[in-house]
């Protein structure tokens, strides 16, 4: 009998995932930790489904919550309790990696945006992030 998320893992192979643009940043550094149980396990499945299928353009650049959004417990219906500052951390990561809404990426894509994002562009964009300490370490040091 397989385990509920590798029905889940299964499910995720057949859909894009909806990735927020900032999220592409964020969960290049992701390191298990985040808002509560839920929203780190739904990270890690589509991570793993990412990485297992690493050159598959699998992530749809999309507006708005995504599919880790869904298990935020700061998700407020279809918005993010914070909306203005990550609508503004969104469009400043469009711009800086010269994408669209709609755009098509692998993991290994988004691996390369490690060498697009600037610490200095990091910081100006995500200073206020209570993850920002974890993400700069992790991308920079
Ligand atoms: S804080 Fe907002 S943008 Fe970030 S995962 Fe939660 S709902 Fe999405």
């Amino acid at each position: 009998m397989p385990e509920v998320s590798d029905i889940l893992i299964d499910c995720f192979k057949k859909v894009m995932f909806r990735f927020r643009p900032h999220h592409l940043v964020c969960f290049l550094s992701f390191q298990g930790k985040g808002y509560n149980s839920d929203f780190v396990n739904r990270v890690s499945e589509i991570l793993a489904v990412l990485k297992d299928n690493s050159q598959e353009k699998l992530i749809s650049v999309a507006q708005g919550c995504d599919n880790a959004c869904e298990k935020c417990p700061n998700r407020n219906y279809e918005k993010c309790e914070d909306d203005e500052v990550v609508c503004e951390k969104d469009d400043a990561y469009l711009k800086l990696l010269n994408i669209k809404y709609g755009s098509k990426l692998s993991f290994s894509d988004m691996q390369k945006i490690r060498t697009q994002v600037h610490k200095d562009d990091f910081t100006k964009i995500c200073r206020y992030c209570q993850w920002f300490d974890i993400c700069f370490n992790n991308l920079f040091q």
